[in-house]
């Protein structure tokens, strides 16, 4: 593992980290392996924003007696609402959820606590200068955090924490099709995007991926900590579902640390498999990392594609939406027995959405998760 600095705060960050969220679905077994192994790779920077009370529980487990070996970054402003992933700026909840996280983390402290998931302007408002930041900056006085950070998947929003001086770190999705390429999103998203840009700066339609660039060079200028999420555009960048030749995890990888900006990537390895399929990066020769040819494809579309991030919950009716979604993906490229076992067992199916539109607004990547629904309960008929 090469190490590099996270920004102004100093601290050595592994350049490849751990984003833990897709080992949220298995047992306390495969937490325990994936952490160990991340660890005696020498993967030191772990991101956890789940609440899901129970998965803390098995985290917190599998890290027993391994916390002075790794870098913890829990989030500020997330709740589990009825077993659901639930974003939250209420700060009386925010400080209970916190303290909560360090119980189960076992710990006093987070190295980054970041203040989760910020996509527009007036969140971001609230976030930085409102009761919110009170009570991150009162935490980090009582010393239960060291450092401030900042998630966002939107470039100018992102850029305005770097430049807000409160901020060591930012958390950003990147990844080739997002920043090599900019023609992830399908033009009416683009459009939509490009729209959103405006309102917020009231400028005319500058490229998101020319904003992306800017961010980056704010976060130089300003010398912060920038950890990238999402570097296989969640698992579509390695799928032939979309793309006839998928770059391998490598080259995603070998691209985003090209990005001296980048100070560590955080792939969500689910398993031990996808784990290994990461840690493949330190062996591989030059010409296995080289992603000029990635570059170089001409079918990229990864339009409506679905992270399976969760950030569209809270469902009123308790949709796993990411879930069903992944699961309504895997049936439209084949619908196996498989499949329709892990659908059957979703303690609530589409067929229950209720249209009440709350998901849509929330998602980051444009997707209609609303439509997704209805497309699961029209292909599994429940
Ligand atoms: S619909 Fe959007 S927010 Fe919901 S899981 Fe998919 S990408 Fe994430
Ligand atoms: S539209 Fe359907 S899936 Fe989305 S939050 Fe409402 S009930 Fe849940």
């Amino acid at each position: 593992m090469n190490y590099r600095t996270l920004g102004r705060t100093g601290l050595q960050v592994g350049e490849i980290g751990l984003g833990t969220e897709h080992v949220v679905r298995e047992d306390q077994g495969m937490v325990n392996n994936v952490a160990a192994m991340a660890i005696e790779a020498g993967m030191n920077y772990f991101d956890f924003f789940w609440p899901q009370r129970d998965f803390r529980t098995k985290m917190g487990t599998a890290l027993k007696g391994k916390r002075n070996d790794i870098l913890l970054a829990g989030h500020l402003g997330v709740m589990e609402k009825n077993g659901q992933y639930s974003k939250t700026r209420d700060v009386a909840t925010c400080e209970d959820d916190f303290h909560d996280f360090l119980r189960r983390f076992d710990t006093d402290h987070v190295d980054i606590m970041m203040l989760h998931n910020v996509d527009e302007m007036a969140d971001l408002e609230e976030v930085l200068y409102g009761k919110f930041m009170e009570l991150a900056a009162r935490l980090k006085g009582e010393g239960k955090a060291r450092y401030l950070g900042f998630s966002s998947h939107e470039p100018l929003i992102a850029q305005r924490a770097a430049q807000s001086g409160l901020v060591d770190v930012i958390m950003f999705s990147m990844n080739p099709a997002f920043d090599a390429l900019g023609n992830m999103f399908p033009d009416n998203v683009e459009q939509e995007s490009q729209k959103r840009m405006h309102e917020l700066t009231r400028t005319d339609s500058q490229s998101v991926l020319a904003q992306r660039k800017d961010f980056y060079a704010v976060c130089e200028q300003e010398d912060i900590g920038l950890v990238a999420m999402k570097p296989f555009a969640g698992g579509w960048l390695l799928s032939t579902r979309k793309l006839k030749h998928p770059p391998t995890s490598t080259q995603c990888l070998e691209f985003l640390l090209d990005q001296k900006v980048v100070s560590t990537v955080v792939p969500g390895a689910k398993n031990t498999d996808e784990l290994a399929d990461v840690l493949r990066y330190f062996e591989a020769s030059a010409q296995q990392r080289d992603y000029s040819t990635i570059l170089a494809m001409n079918d990229w579309d990864l339009g409506k594609s679905c992270m399976y991030c969760n950030h569209c919950l809270p469902c009123p009716v308790q949709i796993n939406i990411g879930e069903t979604i992944r699961l309504l993906d895997q049936g439209l490229q084949k619908l196996t027995g498989e499949v329709k076992d892990a659908y059957r067992k979703l303690e609530v199916k589409a067929g229950e959405c209720i249209s009440c539109g709350a998901c849509v607004k929330r998602c980051p990547f444009g997707i209609d998760p609303m439509q997704r629904m209805y497309d699961a309960k029209a292909l599994f008929r429940m």
